[in-house]
């Protein structure tokens, strides 16, 4: 089987699995994910959002954050982990946000990397959800289980991207990712895989490599 006709596979039988596929962090606006995504780096998506339910309540548009005081910030974001660094780029990406781009967040990759704190997976993120562009969200789940799959063949997220970016359907990527978060939480568990019941070990190069395969 080619890696494209495996990928149409996944897809359909992760559909199968998880119909609803959306992202686990809670917002409501475009510059609330931009926020959330930047708080989840080393957090859980249960603490960003108890974090955010605070934030956004206390500064409820990008213009009020962009002018909120640092060390308030840095007291309601301080439970995520990295406060210091995580409230720096948070201030900075709103101030951004409204002085060049009219509280807008930006619908390309390019011009989301541009702000501070918005990585490729994090700048992915939010042209797959908020415009429903191809995206392709490398995180820690996406990479582990596409090389499992035999998808991907590297642990670099740039790399990886571009290998699902060949061989994924352009529309199917981004709820893809989402549903590689949820089986990776519920099957595909890091360092104890539940292969017998996976709904991908027909076309799974790990578990074809397993003994009695
Ligand atoms: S068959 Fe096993 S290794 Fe492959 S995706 Fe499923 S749980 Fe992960």
């Amino acid at each position: 089987m080619d890696r494209r006709e495996k990928a149409r596979k996944v897809v359909e039988a992760l559909e199968k699995e998880y119909p609803a596929a959306k992202c686990t962090l809670s917002y409501e606006d475009a510059w609330q994910l931009m926020v959330s995504v930047r708080l989840a780096a080393q957090c859980t998506d249960a603490r960003v959002d108890t974090v955010t339910a605070v934030l956004f309540e206390k500064y409820p548009t990008a213009a009020a954050l962009a002018a909120a005081d640092y060390d308030d910030v840095f007291e309601i974001v301080r439970p995520c982990g990295l406060g210091a660094s995580k409230t720096r780029d948070i201030l900075a990406s709103m101030k951004m946000l409204c002085e060049e781009y009219c509280g807008i967040v930006p619908d390309d990759i390019d011009t989301l990397l541009k702000f501070p704190g918005v990585g490729r997976k994090s700048a992915n993120l939010i042209v797959g959800d908020i415009y429903g562009k191809p995206a392709i969200v490398c995180d820690t789940h996406c990479i582990r289980i596409s090389n499992l799959l035999g998808l991907a063949d590297t642990s670099d997220p740039v790399k990886a991207e571009k290998q699902l970016r060949e061989v994924v359907e352009p529309d199917k990527g981004n709820d893809l990712c989402h549903r590689f978060v949820l089986h990776g939480r519920a099957v595909c568990i890091a360092r104890r895989p539940q292969c017998g019941n996976c709904c991908l070990r027909a076309f799974c190069d790990h578990a074809q490599s397993l003994p009695g395969a």
